[in-house]
């Protein structure tokens, strides 16, 4: 992914605010980045747009060389789907399944035969240490649980990048080393692009750069 020359202006009645200036940002396949910076300096704008979730006022987000800011609704779903995994703060579950369900859902939605789904299913409940709670409703999880389903969910169909917003900011230290093992080994294996926003330094130990955003612009360190 790479994204050149992003703005951002949000317009409310007659406010506007300016939340990204000219944000650029390369991810390559491979590397784990860590994004942090001060609170309303634009990082959840910057992923909402990486994810597709947002269309930029101006600038380009590169996916394999496809800029998805002119794609279609419904061809940027269908990239999102495809190459995309993302870890919000909330809202990462679909209310309608339960937790088996919810990670089985993307490699569905892949055409992935039924086998494989299972297996990999099984695989990642027991990754994230949820294989007790694979038939719960997301409304019945603890946000800890539901955070780590949601990492399961995002990297379960082996996606080219993966964007998380605090991915462990309702985690103890265990099920933190957790998470972060479960995108390590989505690195290793299969060259997931690794952008965390955190301000757990745990977090950004395991990165290989480190962003700061201020203001809406990434600098380095
Ligand atoms: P961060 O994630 O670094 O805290 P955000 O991207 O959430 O920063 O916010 C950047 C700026 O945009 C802030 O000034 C914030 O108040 C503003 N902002 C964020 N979301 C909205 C929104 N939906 N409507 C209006 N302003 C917003
Ligand atoms: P078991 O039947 O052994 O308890 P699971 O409940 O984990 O196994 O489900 C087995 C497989 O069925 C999962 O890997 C997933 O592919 C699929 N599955 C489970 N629940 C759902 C659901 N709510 N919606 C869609 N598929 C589901």
């Amino acid at each position: 992914v790479e994204a050149t020359g992003l703005y951002h202006i949000y317009r409310e009645r007659d406010v506007e605010t300016v939340a990204l200036r000219g944000a650029r940002l390369a991810l390559r396949p491979g590397s784990w980045t860590s994004l942090t910076g001060p609170s309303g300096s634009g990082k959840s704008t910057l992923l909402q747009i990486l994810a597709g979730l947002l269309t930029p006022t101006a600038g380009a987000v590169l996916v394999d060389g496809d800029d998805m800011t002119r794609m279609t609704p419904d061809e940027r779903a269908r990239c999102r789907r495809r190459r995309i995994g993302v870890v919000l703060q909330r809202d990462n579950l679909h209310p309608g399944l339960d937790v088996a369900g919810n990670i089985a859902l993307p490699l569905r939605l892949d055409g992935q035969p039924a086998g494989a789904i299972r297996d990999r299913v099984g695989t990642l409940l027991d990754e994230v240490g949820l294989a007790d709670r694979r038939h719960r409703w997301p409304a019945r999880l603890s946000g800890g649980e539901a955070q780590r389903a949601a990492v399961a969910v995002a990297v379960a169909a082996r996606p080219a990048v993966l964007l998380a917003d605090e991915p462990t900011g309702e985690l103890d230290e265990r099920s933190t080393s957790a998470v972060l093992d479960l995108l390590e080994a989505a690195r290793a294996a299969h060259g997931t692009a690794i952008l965390t926003v955190t301000h757990n330094p745990a977090v950004a130990e395991r990165a290989g750069r480190s962003l700061v955003m201020r203001d809406g612009v990434i600098g380095d360190d």
